[in-house]
């Protein structure tokens, strides 16, 4: 692997790389703090703020997801009571509403 060069003293060979831009940084023009090695302040701020965001993405994404898993859980238990109201029903349902529903599955089901 070839050895990089500090940006802003390319006589100065280095294995540092700031972690939020990715640029070579010698010793002197490091940044050290407790997140990580930058190579400016802004880079740091940058860091942070996007650690920030990241963070923030990922509890709005779990809050998301169980949203979506009690919605879901909703409709499997309408779709329960539905199944389970319209067997009952069924029998007392009145023919002209049977027969076009009859046709209508009969089209999906066996159209063959
Ligand atoms: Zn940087
Ligand atoms: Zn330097």
């Amino acid at each position: 692997m070839a050895q990089s060069h500090c940006l802003k003293h390319q006589e100065r060979p280095t294995d540092t790389r700031c972690k939020s831009c990715l640029k070579p940084i010698c010793e002197e023009c490091t940044y050290t703090t407790p997140e990580g090695k930058f190579c400016s302040d802004q880079c740091h701020q940058n860091s942070i703020t996007s650690a920030e965001k990241l963070a923030k993405l990922r509890a709005d994404e779990a809050a998301l997801a169980a949203e979506r898993q009690r919605a879901a859980l909703i409709k499997t238990v309408i779709l329960i009571l539905l199944l389970v109201g319209g067997y009952f029903a069924w029998p007392h349902v009145p023919d002209s509403v049977k027969k076009p529903v009859n046709r209508i599955i009969k089209s999906v089901t066996g159209g063959k």
